[in-house]
Order: structure tokens, then C-alpha cells, then sequence
């Protein structure tokens, strides 16, 4: 081992030994794992903007490994090299063409650098090579919104090489280096101290980044208040502040959204913020952001939580299970408590009587400011809410705690709004006709479906506001809702829904006729029917499909064919005939001049309201009946 020089456990960079080492010392080849090849590729081809933001993510790597020993530290393991001072030191050499990021962190074991530095396990880069893939290949902009982590670095580097030493006490001295090609070597590096050194051997294009003032700029950009002085050439250049524990007075936009993008590894500004301290029930300080892109939208799955947990500035857990509601996890941003125990650990997290105390607090704080900003800019919070709304309403469904605070975050179109604009429960509460006891709901695909509903026409007729639910998910969320302020919400498809008698136009069938008719629709349609009678729904069609109460939506038995093929689900419903249209009243006549073309009439009237309620599963027997009416029509 003589022939290395002894070097001291210095952080500066110093490329020329290095590559001493790499040429003497016996070297694993590992190849990539495909989906970092694909990864590389794109990052190293295709990428041509954004390149700085590299910086940013060696200096987050550096940081969260950093965070990570001081956690080890706090719950006192024995941890190698004790007392390493927690520092980012960066080292331009502008002849060596190279830029170092060197750390005292937790470093990495041989395990490791394999496992984290050859495949992917993080769900943002699996995020940006999905989004990639599915624009075609074509990235740019994509970067923007999830960052690729440490391989960001061979955007600016055509060799990275990665010196370090884990905190473990059996951990070895490595080194491993990637050309960013097909694969990468792992060897073994004396004279490492612990922590991670990175040293990025620039490309001939990219040399401004071993420049000082360049770097300076960069940092001053996107890390300035890392939680850990940064050194650039033996020199602080970073104010090192626990953003959550300071005066909101004291905070400048620009602070807050670096420090969003930071603790939230986010690239878009954040859409609303929520800073407070609370000292009772339990001591909080809290930094919170709602982002303004949601990832899930994208289809890729659940995001993990964005809300770390701290006490009295160490980090205790990057996403911690239970402190926020799940629904809860697209927020992003810092929840320090001075009460916790900083040796609490994963598993006892979720049955802390503490975290479930910040949970309540903290939940409700954040539905607080959304109704707040929403009354203060409704605007804003309807671009958000289209959104973010499958948050709320999965909030409705499983946060029991929260439940009636979030129906008041509910948005939704209805039959009095303009097309595209939103109300609230409260909203439509407000505006409830007097006596009115309940709030109506109607479901169907798109807005135009339901404006031309014939189960519309007697509630408009009435002057009675109709909630129309566009998303499918809206009728489970009204159904474990039930009410809104002791109103409940009900479903205008169904039958039982009371209503004022309404003076209606034109002359109707007498009453006796009326029930004959009724009779003769029994007992042409048999089983299909529970009942038939003359109701006050309607108004422009002759007739309409009610459905029981307990059936599900069209939407809902379209979800539950998907999931199942074999699924049957026979629904009976109440025939409401309108003794006041014309073809009603034909029909009547004709089920005693001619029975026969009334009974295919009457299939087919009562096929058109199934038609209109999304009942109607086969066709063909429709189709055939609808030609021979228009063939007797035409003679
Ligand atoms: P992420 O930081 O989101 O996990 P990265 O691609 O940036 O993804 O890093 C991958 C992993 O490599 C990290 O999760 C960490 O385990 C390891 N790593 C990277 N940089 C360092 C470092 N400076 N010290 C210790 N481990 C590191
Ligand atoms: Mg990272």
C-alpha cells in the first residue's frame, strides 16, 4: 500500500492522485441496469437545457447523507470517523477541468454504491423515464418537472468518480467511477475518510462549471440554505437556516420557493404555503407547501410523502408514516416538533399518541388555509382544485376526522353554473330554495349529457339547483358523505324524490285514460317494471326511468363491468309517464284503436328511457323494433 501517497483525509479535490489509484488498483465492472442505460442516454443526449441543475442534486445527495448521520449520531450508534464537521465542501480546478462535492455523511458500503448508484429505486427518476418514454423521447422540459438525481451529473461530466467511506465500522475505502456509458467500476480507493467526494471530470463544452464565480451563482441559486455550511475553495458562501424556525416577517418569497423546491426536491413554485408554531397541544413548527403540478395526474401512481419530520432541526424521517392523512401526500415541506423523541422509530411512528396529535393539528390546518385561500381567490383555487381534486375527495372517503371540513373543499359544476365554473356545497346551500332538504345530484360523462337530462326538466322547472358529477368517483365520495350541514345528498336519477306539485302547461290525459294507459304499459312490460304511473318529473319528454335508490350510478356499473366480466346487475325500475305529451297521449289512443303498434310503441319509449338512464345493455331488439316502426311510419 505504500506506493499511495499518503493523503491526507482532506475534502479537497485532488484528480491527479485519484487517477493514480485508478489505474493500480483491481476493479469490479458492473454493467447498468437497462433502465439506467435508458436513463444515461437520454440524460447525456438529449438533455440540452437545464444542465446546472446538477449542482443542486449532488448538493441535496450531500445533504440528505448528511441529515441522515446526524439522525445516526442523535440515537447514538457508534458511527466511523465521530466528529467529521457536517459541511459541503466544493473545489473547482479550472486546469484539472474538474468540480468536486465532498461530504462527511453517512457514505456508502460496497452494497450500496451498487445498489443506489447502479439501479433505480427512486420513484422520481422512474417518474421522469415514464414521462420521457411516453413524450416520445423527447425530454426536454420533462427535467423541469422531476430532476434524474445523481445521474444529472454526466450531463456536465464525461467521468464521475465517486470516492467514499460508509459510517459503518466494517465499511471499506472506495472508489467507483462511470463514463455515464454502458456500466461502471468499483474499486478500492485508501485514505478515504467517511462521507462521499464526488469528482465530475467536465466535458471539453462544460467548463464553466470548474469556475468559481459560476458555481457561486449556482449555489446562490438553488441551495443557499442548505442545512449545512457550504464551502466553495475553502470559503462559506451559504447562510445555514432552519427556514421553519424563523420569523415569517423575516422570510422573502424567493426564500420561500428555493426552500420549497429544495426540501421538496420540486422544480415547480409552490401553488399555496402555510408556516406556523403552535405551542399547545404539542409544541409545532411548520413549514408547509401545497405544489402547483400534481405528479399523480400523470399516471404514475401514488407519490410517497413530501412532509419530513424534524425535532429541533435533526431530521427524524424524510416521510414519515402518520404524520399527515394520507390523502394528504402531494404537500411537501417541514413539520419540526420539540416534543418528539428523536430515537422514535418507523415502526412506532404510526402508534405515537404524539404524531397522531400532530396529525390532527396539522390536518386541520392545512383544509383551514385551503378554505381560506379559496374564499380569498376562488380563481386560483378552481385551477388548483382541477388539479389536485382527487385528493379532497379521497380525503372525504377515508379521513373520517377531517370529513366535514373537507366537504367544504368540494368543487363542482351544477345546472345553475356557467359551463367550466365551480361551486361549493356551501355555495349551493346558500342558494337552496326555502324548505329545501336536500342537496341534488345528478352523474353522467359530460356536461352536455346533463344539461339535456330528462331527469333535469322538472328540478329546472322548479327553479332547483342540480350538482352534476363529471368525475366517476363522484357518487362514492356523495355516498360515504351522506349530507352536507343536515342536508342530505340525493341522487335525481332516483325514484322517492319528493317534490312541490308544479303548475304545468298544455292539457293532459284525463285521470281514468291516464290509468288505463298505465295498466296497458304493466302489462306489455311485464318484470321490467316495478311500477307505472303519472309523476310530476317531467316536463318535455314522455316518459323517464327511475331507479331504485340503492342502484348504482351508470358510471359506477361501467367501473364494475371493467373490473369484472361476469358482473350482472338486473335493475327494476318506476316507468313515470307525462300525461301531457303528445306522444303519450297518441299512445293512449292507440292501445285501444290498435294494439299492436302500441305494444311497439311502448318497448320502444320505454328502451328510450333506459337509453337516457344508461340502462340499456343490448340493443339489438331495439334496433330491430325501431325498423318496423319506421317502416309502418313510412307505409
Ligand atoms: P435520491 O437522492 O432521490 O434518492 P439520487 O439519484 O440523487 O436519488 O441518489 C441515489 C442514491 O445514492 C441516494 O438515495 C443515496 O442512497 C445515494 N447517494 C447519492 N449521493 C450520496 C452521498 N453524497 N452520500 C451518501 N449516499 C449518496
Ligand atoms: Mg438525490
Amino acid at each position: 500500500m505504500a506506493i499511495f501517497p499518503a493523503r491526507a483525509a482532506g475534502l479537497a479535490a485532488d484528480p491527479n492522485s485519484t487517477n493514480a489509484i485508478m489505474t493500480d488498483i483491481p476493479k469490479e465492472k458492473h454493467v447498468f441496469q437497462a433502465e439506467i442505460r435508458q436513463l444515461l442516454d437520454l440524460v447525456v443526449h438529449s438533455l440540452y437545457t437545464d444542465k446546472e441543475i446538477f449542482l443542486r442534486e449532488l448538493i441535496s445527495n450531500a445533504s440528505d447523507a448528511m441529515e441522515k448521520l446526524r439522525h445516526l449520531e442523535a440515537t447514538e450508534k457508534a458511527v466511523h470517523d465521530p466528529g467529521l464537521p457536517l459541511e459541503i465542501h466544493l473545489t473547482t480546478d479550472e486546469d484539472g477541468k474538474t468540480l468536486t462535492i465532498a461530504d462527511h455523511g453517512v457514505g456508502m458500503t460496497r452494497e450500496e454504491l451498487v445498489a443506489h448508484l447502479g439501479t433505480i429505486a427512486h420513484s422520481g427518476t422512474k417518474a421522469f423515464l415514464q414521462a420521457a418514454k411516453e413524450s416520445g423521447g423527447s425530454p426536454a422540459g420533462l427535467i423541469g418537472q422531476f430532476g434524474v438525481g445523481f445521474y444529472s451529473a454526466f450531463m456536465v461530466a464525461e467521468r464521475v468518480e465517486v470516492f467514499t467511506r460508509s459510517w459503518r465500522p466494517d465499511g471499506e475505502e472506495l472508489v467507483w467511477t462511470s463514463d455515464g456509458e454502458g456500466g461502471y467500476e468499483v474499486g478500492e480507493a485508501p485514505g478515504q475518510t467517511r462521507g462521499v467526494k464526488v469528482v465530475l471530470h467536465l466535458k471539453e463544452d462544460q467548463l464553466e462549471y470548474a469556475k468559481e464565480y459560476r458555481v457561486k451563482q449556482l449555489v446562490e441559486t438553488y441551495s443557499n440554505f442548505v442545512g449545512f455550511p457550504i464551502f466553495l475553495n475553502g470559503k462559506r458562501i451559504n447562510e445555514v437556516e432552519a427556514l421553519w424556525l424563523k420569523n415569517k416577517a423575516d422570510i422573502t418569497e424567493e426564500q420561500y420557493k428555493a426552500f420549497y423546491q429544495f426540501a421538496g426536491k420540486a422544480f415547480d413554485d409552490p401553488a399555496y404555503r402555510l408556516h406556523f408554531s403552535a405551542d399547545a397541544p404539542i409544541t409545532i413548527n411548520a413549514l408547509v407547501f401545497a405544489p402547483s403540478e400534481n405528479p399523480e395526474r400523470m399516471g404514475f401512481g401514488k407519490v410517497d410523502g413530501g412532509v419530513a419530520l424534524y425535532c429541533k432541526k435533526v431530521l427524524i424521517d424524510a416521510d414519515p408514516k402518520g404524520l399527515l392523512p394520507e390523502w394528504l401526500r402531494f404537500m411537501k415541506g417541514v413539520v419540526d416538533s420539540a416534543d418528539l423523541p428523536l430515537n422514535i422509530s418507523r415502526e412506532t411512528m404510526q402508534d405515537s399518541a404524539l404524531v397522531r396529535k400532530l396529525n390532527s393539528v396539522i390536518s386541520k390546518r392545512i383544509i383551514r388555509m385551503f378554505e381560506k385561500e379559496s374564499a380569498d381567490d376562488p380563481e386560483k383555487f378552481r385551477g388548483f382544485y382541477r388539479k389536485f381534486e382527487r385528493f379532497f375527495k379521497e380525503g372525504v372517503v377515508t379521513d373520517h376526522a377531517n370529513r366535514d371540513a373537507l366537504a367544504k373543499l368540494l368543487r363542482y359544476e351544477s345546472s345553475l353554473t356557467d359551463p367550466g365554473a365551480l361551486c361549493g356545497l356551501a355555495d349551493y346551500v346558500s342558494r337552496a330554495k326555502e324548505g329545501q332538504e336536500e342537496i341534488y345530484w345528478l352523474g353522467g360523462p359530460n356536461r352536455e349529457a346533463l344539461d339535456s337530462s330528462p331527469y333535469l326538466e322538472a328540478f329546472r322547472a322548479r327553479g332547483l339547483e342540480v350538482l352534476y358529477f363529471m368525475d366517476v368517483v363522484d357518487e362514492y365520495v356523495a355516498d360515504s358523505l351522506r349530507e352536507f350541514e343536515g342536508k342530505k345528498l340525493v341522487s335525481i336519477r332516483h325514484a322517492g324524490v319528493e317534490m312541490a306539485d308544479h303548475e304545468a302547461e298544455g292539457e293532459a290525459l284525463d285521470a281514468a285514460r291516464t290509468e288505463a294507459l298505465c295498466a296497458f304499459l304493466k302489462d306489455e312490460l311485464g318484470d321490467k317494471v316495478t311500477t307505472v304511473a303519472s309523476g310530476k318529473r317531467l316536463v318535455d319528454s314522455p316518459v323517464i326511468a327511475l331507479v331504485p335508490t340503492d342502484a348504482m350510478s351508470p358510471q359506477m356499473r361501467q367501473m364494475m363491468k371493467a373490473m369484472d366480466e361476469n358482473f350482472k346487475d338486473e335493475v327494476k325500475v318506476e316507468l313515470e309517464i307525462n300525461p301531457r305529451h303528445p306522444l303519450v297521449k297518441k299512445l293512449a289512443a292507440a292501445s285501444e284503436s290498435d294494439p299492436d303498434l302500441a305494444k311497439l310503441v311502448a318497448r320502444q319509449v320505454f328502451d328510450n328511457a333506459l337509453i337516457s338512464a344508461g340502462l340499456l345493455e343490448d340493443a339489438r331488439d331495439t334496433i330491430t323494433r325501431m325498423n318496423q316502426l319506421m317502416e309502418r311510419a313510412l307505409g
